[in-house]
């Protein structure tokens, strides 16, 4: 450290406070990065590392990027999951001693991102917190460039993997987490699979729950906690707490647009899995992860930013209170209703800024006159807003009418006081509007007047040396300077003083234009000064109401979601469910909103669904490939989950009993988009089922089993089967689609279980999908037709069609059946679809040390298994 030289040692130092950060250390006009931060920055940044004199014997490896362009490398790093450090000067150099103090101004990871490089408009950007003491979580979550602050508790064992699901729906760019969490090896390390987020660990002292309170209150404006009413809500507290502290300690700022604690109860929203928000394409496909093709994509026509992450946020997390959901569809239905106020809103919405994020952005110290000006111009807006609101005959509409508050003070303060056309930096003048300060007003004269003199001087001199190109020019280095062409100096009088001398010409000053010089610069110098007050001060009045304009840009948004639905409804010819505290859901000609929007208009079959808690409990599905049984199921858990959210959906017509979550699952081979499609998988997230599922849900079941033999898979796929139909189990509402005919022996045995296929017609030149769902079973599986239909060569399905008979007279099928007949009547409780042999082979089975085989060993022993089982 010795040999080191200061400013090394100055680097270190400071380094140190920020270990696990990529440190931008401020030098002139770059920020250099040193060492092993050098190395990482040169790679991932694609920029040159050289090296630099340190006093060791190696040169210190460095790079670095000029600062007014290190946005978009601090982005590319962030993105990349680095952490960066900004670290600036913190004294005047004119008044240093020795080297100029430097310190971290600010740190910035990806979730304390605040600017337009790295965020996405129409997505929220979540820093979350958790606080887990090994029964009950604290979880908080907030987008710091909104100060939306969300709070909420699980509680119990019975929770823990409910936290998980949490987390899908908020999707956080970054997580903060105790040291408890991190011990449970299990649930951080499926945190960290599922979900690719930055995850740090927080000492506990973060977590402490007297400094929680104690943050909580500065941040939000509160004299204690106690006056949230949150005060036995202390996992919750804990976790907001820790959130706070990491923002204090890495933004180094105060920031006034921070939301008062949003407390949320999750069981007030449905409650969906991971799996599920991923299989159903809520907010983006599984194969691009894009938004086009998801449902988002579908319902998104609303006009500002704020409004798409709202209804991104909505479609997250749907409702589970008929009334609260009613609202929402009353509200849709009076904007649907009336075009003239559905286009009037467009219009109106359409030109709305992102206030919220304007308002992160004054906050957080860094918006300029345009920011401004687009407030303003936004605020103008609002009254045209309410006015259109006034004749929509929706309460919900009216009590949103009621409460806005329309800003107009804010937006004539800035109106008199910010120039629309000022520049993007507030440094160069030109913010302030003539008229508003007097001072502004007298500098700009000066400085305006002297320019006109100028002028004056120039035409002078011209005519008094008679110099005809003669010009008065001005640079940043050398001010106001005469300039004469070589050609004429020797028209050049005494008083001319030479200043710099260029190839075809010189250049002179007097003393008239220097006077004037000092007293334009003076004026110019002051004038910026004065305007960049004005300015904050402005900025400041803003900032004082700044609970007010976030209020009304909530509003806002959820208009606009409001508007997004009718419009989609227009667009889409979906219609208004009717929802309410029943078990029924009832569609009639309901369509699956996604799928058909990919075909011409008319080409999509509608189809119908009745399923309830009692004697349509369970709707099986067969039929061969591609006859829309995915789509189909699909379909009605989209439906249902719009509905919910408050959307029209696509049918003719719609009754939906809230349901309290949605399954869905997607047999192994169905799911190779996932990439991580093992049978273990599908099973762990069938158990998840089974065992969380209640007689509300709603579990969409696609060709469970198929990951295994066919054996395995049908006899699993059948216990599941049972299990959810069984109504002193499971019984909840279940859709599911299987290519295991076998299962539609169900029917027969127990209640509530309906048999349904889709039809398909049989023609001389192939099978032609009817795409219609009738009841009964498929009575082939149409496997060779579909291959014909796939372009499988003619010799290929002329000999499948041939082995098929062969196998057929060899009653293959007709075998299986009778057994399972025979096992019927067997067992008529319980069915038994093994015979002897197969039950000795499971006995062997579970005594089987399969932790002392190796992979070869079992591979091995199953095959033995196999040859015993299939030989006669
Ligand atoms: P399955 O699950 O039975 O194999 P899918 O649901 O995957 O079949 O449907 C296969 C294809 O059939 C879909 O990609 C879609 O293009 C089309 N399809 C499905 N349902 C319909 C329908 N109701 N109307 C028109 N086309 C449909
Ligand atoms: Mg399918």
């Amino acid at each position: 450290m010795d040999q080191l030289t200061p400013m090394m040692r100055q680097y270190l130092n400071v380094h140190e406070k920020v270990k696990d950060a990529i440190l931008f250390f401020r030098l002139g006009d770059f920020y250099e990065m040193f060492f092993d931060d050098a190395i990482t920055a040169s790679r991932e940044l694609e920029i040159t590392l050289t090296g630099r004199e340190c006093g060791l014997e190696e040169k210190a490896p460095m790079c670095g990027v000029p600062y007014h362009s290190a946005e978009g490398y601090i982005a590319k790093l962030i993105e990349k999951g680095y952490k960066v450090a900004i670290c600036e000067q913190v004294e005047d150099p004119k008044e240093a001693k020795g080297i100029v103090k430097r310190d971290v101004v600010r740190v910035i990871s990806p979730g304390t991102v605040n600017d337009g490089n790295y965020l996405k408009d129409r997505s929220n950007n979540y820093l979350m917190s958790i606080y887990y003491n090994m029964v009950d979580f604290g979880l908080a979550y907030m987008d710091i460039s909104t100060g939306e602050f969300y709070v909420t508790e699980l509680n119990g064992h019975e929770n823990k993997y409910r936290i998980l699901d949490e987390i899908a729906k908020i999707s956080p760019s970054e997580i903060l987490i105790n040291t408890v969490l991190f011990k449970d090896k299990v649930l951080h390390e499926t945190m960290a699979n599922k979900f690719s987020m930055f995850t740090n660990v927080l000492p506990n002292k973060y977590f402490d729950l007297e400094n929680s309170k104690e943050i909580i209150s500065r941040s939000v404006g509160v004299y204690s906690v106690n006056s949230l009413g949150l005060t036995d809500r202390q996992h919750g507290l804990r976790a907001a707490g820790a959130l706070l502290e990491y923002i204090d300690q890495t933004q180094m700022r105060t920031l006034s647009h921070i939301d008062r604690i949003n407390w949320y109860e999750v069981d007030s929203y449905m409650s969906l899995d991971y799996a599920t928000r991923s299989n159903l394409e809520l907010v983006k496909t599984i194969r691009g992860g894009d938004k086009k093709g998801s449902l988002l994509g579908i319902l998104d026509k609303t006009q500002t930013s704020m409004g798409g992450r709202k209804l991104k946020k909505w479609l997250s997390e749907p409702l589970t209170d008929p009334n609260m959901i009613n609202k929402r569809l009353e509200a849709v239905e009076s904007i649907y209703e009336d075009v003239s106020i559905k286009d009037r809103l467009k219009i109106a919405l359409g030109s709305i800024y992102d206030l919220k994020r304007i308002v992160g952005k004054l906050s957080f110290g860094n918006c300029n006159s345009r920011d401004m000006t687009a407030l303003k111009d936004s605020i103008f807006l609002i009254p045209d807003i309410k006015n259109i609101l006034e004749s929509a005959k929706s309460g919900y509409l009216s009590e949103l009418r009621m409460e806005i508050d329309d800003l107009q003070d804010l937006g004539e303060l800035i109106e008199k006081s910010i120039n629309p056309d000022g520049p993007a930096t507030l440094k160069e003048g030109n913010l302030i509007k003539y008229g508003y300060d007097k001072n502004v007003d007298y500098y700009r004269n000066i400085s305006g007047n002297s320019k006109d003199m100028i002028l004056r001087i120039e035409a002078e001199e011209k005519e008094k040396t008679g110099i005809k190109s003669l010009k008065i020019k001005y640079n940043k280095v050398f001010g106001y300077y005469i300039e004469v062409t070589r050609t004429n100096l020797h028209l050049v009088p005494e008083r001319f003083v030479r200043k710099q001398t260029l190839a075809n010409c010189e250049r002179y000053f007097t003393e008239e234009l220097k006077d004037l010089e000092t007293k334009i610069l003076e004026a110019d110098e002051k004038l910026v000064e004065l305007e960049y007050e004005i300015f904050q001060d402005v900025r400041q009045e803003i900032i004082r109401n700044i609970n007010r304009i976030k209020k009304t840009a909530d509003f806002i948004s959820v208009i606009d979601v409001l508007y997004s639905f009718s419009q989609a409804a227009y667009e889409n010819g979906y219609v208004k469910p009717s929802v309410a505290e029943s078990d029924e859901i009832i569609i009639f000609d309901g369509r699956h909103p996604v799928v058909e929007s990919m075909m011409d208009s008319n080409d999509f079959v509608p189809n119908s669904c009745e399923i309830d808690c009692r004697n349509n409990r369970m709707i099986l599905i067969t039929g061969p490939n591609m006859a829309g049984k995915s789509t189909y199921i699909r379909q009605v858990a989209l439906i249902t989950l719009m509905a919910q959210v408050g959307s029209f959906v696509p049918a003719k017509q719609a009754k939906i009993g809230v349901v309290d979550r949605i399954f869905t699952r997607v047999g192994a081979s169905d799911d190779l988009a996932s990439g991580h499609s093992t049978f273990m998988v599908e099973m762990s997230e069938v158990s998840n089922i089974l065992k969380n599922a209640t007689k509300n849900s709603l579990v969409i079941l696609d060709e469970i089993g198929r990951g295994t033999s066919t054996f395995d898979g049908l006899s699993i796929a059948w216990a599941v089967a049972e299990h959810l139909a069984e109504s002193t189990k499971v019984g909840c509402k279940t859709l599911f689609a299987t290519h295991y005919h076998e299962l539609t022996e169900l029917e027969e045995m127990m209640d509530g279980v309906r048999n349904y296929c889709i039809k398909v017609q049989e023609r001389e030149e192939g099978v032609i999908f009817l795409r219609k769902i009738v009841p009964g079973s498929a009575d082939k599986s149409y496997g060779i037709e579909v291959a014909k239909l796939a372009g499988l060569p003619q010799g290929v399905i002329q000999r499948a069609n041939e082995l098929l008979l062969v196998m057929e007279e060899k009653e293959v099928r007709i075998k299986r059946s009778k057994k399972i007949q025979e096992a019927v009547s067997e067992d008529k409780d319980r069915l038994n679809l093994f015979n002897y042999k197969d039950k000795l082979v499971i006995e062997e089975l579970e005594t089987l040390p399969i932790e002392e085989m190796t992979p070869i060993e079992a591979m091995n022993y199953l095959n033995a298994l196999k040859k015993r089982l299939t030989s006669e």
